[in-house]
């Protein structure tokens, strides 16, 4: 009986892409909380050695890897076991179709995979109910609780912020030569691959305003994006009245993570040193981005504002092209051509179902591969 209302207390977890760089600090969340959360499902896409491993640690009976069981086994995962709540810290619009369906099912959906949201905002955000969607994006993290026991219509703009990437600084004639490991160096944040790269080009605060309008259903022209290079300001809110109100922590995704995982509640840090020393910091800064020399910044504006099926062709021609990227097959200034040249060629559609969405994604990594080929052989 005592066995049967601890388990009833615990939140069940499900654990999207465990093997990742997000995934596998929410496993350390899992595990130093495992009285308050009780994992019932990991997946992972090609490292079958780890998820054995976080299962084993874990406990966990249900598992999927993507490459063997295929994309629907994740549906399957997400839903099969009673989950209080799904972490989908997938990469990529791989992760769109599970947090559609997980959404449709009135379960709590943890987000970091922003990609969801980019390409099928307009579908998704129409089911969400309240606080049904918990964003683990540091910056949407710090938003939403910023707002909290606000009204969304009380707000005047939203200030995302930007730490501006490895290339802070840089002109466009400095980025034609840099390297993936240039590239792949963020000054603040450790991260997966793809974000690292999307860091660098700025595409990923391109993302995190379409990311942003949907969440907060704000339009566009009320995101704003500031470049703060210690980020230690999370992301702000302005009021009507004037008021401000930031986030500020420490850069370590642990806290955005936990949140979603102890909302309603926080908890202790499972980890240290979780708290900022204000006064070694000393000073912040701000700057307005330049969205001239990283370009990927204004056509992510511009695909979000457009709508439809356009923010899907930017993700898929940008998933592509930083892949391109990473293997040494074209330079870091291509991946801005590819997004453009992708965008420019496509009409668009409205977004009314998922399997046009899905198609649309499918015919750009099409054309978008072509580009990088042609690139390649230009030289
Ligand atoms: P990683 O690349 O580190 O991890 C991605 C995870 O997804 C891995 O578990 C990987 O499995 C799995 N995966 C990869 N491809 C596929 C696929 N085709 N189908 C199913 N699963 C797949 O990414 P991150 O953890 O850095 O990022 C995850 C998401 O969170 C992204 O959307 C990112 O933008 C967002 N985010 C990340 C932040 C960070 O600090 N890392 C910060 C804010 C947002 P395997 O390793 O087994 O191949
Ligand atoms: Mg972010």
């Amino acid at each position: 009986m005592k066995k049967q209302k601890e388990h009833q207390e615990k939140k069940r977890v499900v654990i999207l892409g465990s093997t990742g760089s997000i995934g596998r600090q929410a496993v350390e969340i899992c595990a130093h909380y495992q009285d308050r959360l009780e994992v019932v499902g990991l997946s992972a896409h090609s490292n079958a050695e780890l998820l054995a491993s976080q299962a084993a640690f874990l406990n966990v009976k249900n598992t999927a890897l993507t490459t063997k069981d295929g994309p629907q086994a994740l549906v399957e995962l997400a839903l099969s076991h009673e989950p209080d709540i799904v972490l989908n810290a997938l990469v990529g619009a791989a992760g769109v179709q599970v947090s559609y369906e997980v959404i449709k099912t009135q379960t709590t959906l943890a987000l970091a995979n922003k990609e969801s949201l980019v390409v099928a905002g307009e579908l998704i955000m129409p089911y969400v109910e309240s606080n049904q969607l918990l964003p683990v994006d540091s910056e949407h993290a710090a938003l939403f609780q910023c707002l909290v026991g606000e009204d969304v219509k009380e707000v005047a703009n939203l200030w995302i912020t930007a730490s501006g990437g490895p290339f802070r600084a840089r002109k466009r004639q400095d980025l034609t030569k840099v390297t993936q490991a240039q590239a792949l160096a963020h000054p603040n944040w450790s991260m997966g691959a793809k974000i690292s790269i999307d860091s660098a080009t700025l595409m990923n605060k391109g993302l995190e305003i379409i990311e942003a309008h949907h969440i907060f259903a704000i339009p566009y022209s009320n995101i704003k994006v500031v470049q703060h290079p210690q980020s230690c300001i999370h992301s702000l809110v302005e009021f009507v009245d004037g008021s401000f109100m930031a986030h500020l922590g420490v850069t370590d995704m642990r806290i955005p993570i936990q949140y979603a995982l102890s909302y309603p509640k926080r908890w202790p840090a499972a980890f240290s040193p979780a708290s900022l020393d204000l006064c070694e910091l000393g000073s912040l800064d701000f700057h307005a981005p330049d969205s001239e020399t990283f370009g990927c910044l204004r056509l992510a504006r511009e695909a979000g504002e457009a709508g439809g099926t356009l923010p899907c062709v930017l993700n898929a021609a940008n998933e592509v092209a930083v892949d391109a990227f990473l293997d040494g097959r074209i330079g870091f200034l291509d991946i801005e051509r590819i997004v453009e040249s992708c965008l420019t060629s496509h009409s668009r559609q409205d977004a009314s179902s998922l399997e046009l969405i899905l198609e649309a994604d499918a015919e750009t990594r099409l054309k978008a591969d072509e580009l990088c080929a042609k690139l390649k052989k230009g030289g």
